[in-house]
């Protein structure tokens, strides 16, 4: 049976659970205090860039499952189920600012007056479903509402895909009641054999705080080893790949870079050591990997540095890619930010190019150069800094690039070159845990 469903907050999360539940036959209302978001998806323009994103959404406007509103009223009208999919950014002190959650409880509780299901998708620290259902309990007959937990772990750029083929489903839960209805959702996916982890509230939010925080380790841990390999000679990509090669460590998350970025690991660990101290639980590890991180970006500035003879003042810099990976738009917490913001602050003069996130990267950082293309952007450069893995980086023309360049010089922070070739080329080439430049 479809069933009738809202969901609260249309961007990455919001947006991909709107369009995947109505695909799945249900009929969904997005909610979204943004007007023009509303409009620009009401007319079938996505807004963001996912791959698939703007097909499933044009296909189930069309198919009349789906629609778009600012108004909560009309979306809750008849609703069964609402998810909850608003941010929850970073506060000054590191914690997660639950005031989008609080201002949608606020406006949800006195539209409840009838059953519903209230499933919060956004990532929210232990103890906040129960203070949601407490919230609610004080404004509607508890008889009216059950809370469950249902924490998102879609990959942006891959998270329609993640959609449908999720490693698995979390779901934290108190009354059995709403087992029923979590079925009924996600019947599609217990077709395909999804594993479904059923649990209580605070392990459902646990999960996904340590999830993210182990995910990043792993990022923090490869970074480390890559700085050794770069002392010792070594080369980190076969160190990974026979590290991988064990069935306990998995090859996946062993990547060296510039250190993790985007909405979620960044914020997610510093949310989960503030959710330890609150408890009185030193989770150092997780401290380290946030400082690791950062002095991972630092390291990308000193290797620039130390490429152009030790000073950036006047030195004209290409920095290719400014998402925080591959396959998005999205800049937030981009490693490209502290990057460029250091070496303006040495002197640099840097000219930027991406393939879909300059738009967003401009509101961030206005004064830099933006180039049409990539190889525009290496006119006249003294270094070409890679930060984002795009696979049109991947495949460079390297000569026409040192035809550009005022001197030839890589930092691949990336790995997406190969070294051979660059040097070949006759550029001095730099990566990550690879041969080093001295
Ligand atoms: P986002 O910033 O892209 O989207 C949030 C949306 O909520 C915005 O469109 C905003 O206008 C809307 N909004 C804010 N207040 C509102 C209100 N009162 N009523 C209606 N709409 C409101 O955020 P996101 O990246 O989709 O993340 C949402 C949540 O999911 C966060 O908790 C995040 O940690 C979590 N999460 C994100 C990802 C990811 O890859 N982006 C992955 C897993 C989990």
């Amino acid at each position: 049976m479809p069933m009738k469903i809202a969901v609260v907050g249309t961007g990455y999360v919001g947006l991909t659970t709107c369009v995947g539940l109505a695909d799945f036959g249900n009929h969904v209302v997005g909610v979204d205090i943004d007007r023009e978001k509303v409009a620009r998806l009401s007319a079938g323009d996505p807004v963001i860039y996912e791959a698939g994103l703007e097909y499933y959404l044009r296909e189930n406007l069309a198919a009349g499952r789906l629609s778009f509103t600012t108004s909560m009223k009309e979306a809750l009208r008849d609703a069964e189920v609402v998810f909850l999919a608003v941010g929850t950014p970073e506060k000054e002190n590191g914690e997660a600012d639950l005031s989008q959650i609080e201002a949608v409880l606020e406006e949800l509780a006195p539209l409840i007056d009838h059953y519903l299901v209230v499933v919060t998708k956004s990532t929210v620290p232990v103890g906040t479903n129960r203070w949601i259902h407490e919230e609610l309990s004080r404004m509607v007959d508890p008889r009216l509402f059950d809370v469950v937990s249902n924490p998102e772990f879609l990959r942006e750029g891959k998270a329609i895909q993640d959609f449908f083929h999720p490693n698995r489903v979390v779901i934290g839960y108190e009354n059995e009641r709403v087992k029923e209805v979590m079925h009924e959702i996600y019947r599609p996916l217990y077709l395909i054999e999804t594993p479904f982890v059923w649990c209580s509230w605070e392990t459902a939010e646990l999960i996904k705080y340590a999830a993210n925080a182990f995910l990043a380790t792993k990022i923090s841990f490869i970074n480390q080893v890559a700085n050794l390999a770069e002392e010792v000679g070594a080369d980190v990509h076969v160190i990974a790949k026979a590290m991988g090669m064990d069935g306990r460590i998995s090859p996946k998350f062993l990547h060296p870079g510039p250190g993790f970025g985007g909405s979620c690991f960044p914020k997610d660990t510093k949310a989960l050591v503030k959710i330890g101290e609150r408890y009185g639980v030193d989770l150092s590890l997780v401290r380290e990997v946030i400082r690791a991180n950062e002095a991972q970006r630092m390291r990308m500035v000193e290797k620039a540095k130390r490429l152009l003879g030790g000073s950036l003042e006047g030195r004209r810099i290409a920095v290719l890619g400014l998402a925080f990976k591959a396959e998005t738009d999205d800049v937030r917490e981009t490693p490209a930010y502290p990057i460029i913001r250091a070496m303006l602050e040495e002197g640099a003069v840097v000219c930027a190019h991406d393939p879909l996130a300059m738009e967003n990267f401009r509101r961030l950082v206005p004064s830099i150069e933006y180039a049409e293309n990539e190889y525009e952007a290496a006119r006249g450069a003294d270094l070409v800094l890679i930060c984002t893995e795009w696979n049109e980086y991947r495949n460079l023309d390297l000569e026409r690039v040192a035809e550009l360049m005022r001197e030839r010089k890589i930092l691949d922070t990336r790995n997406v070159l190969d070294p051979e070739r660059a040097r070949k080329t006759g550029f001095v080439y730099e990566g990550v845990g690879r041969i080093l430049f001295r």
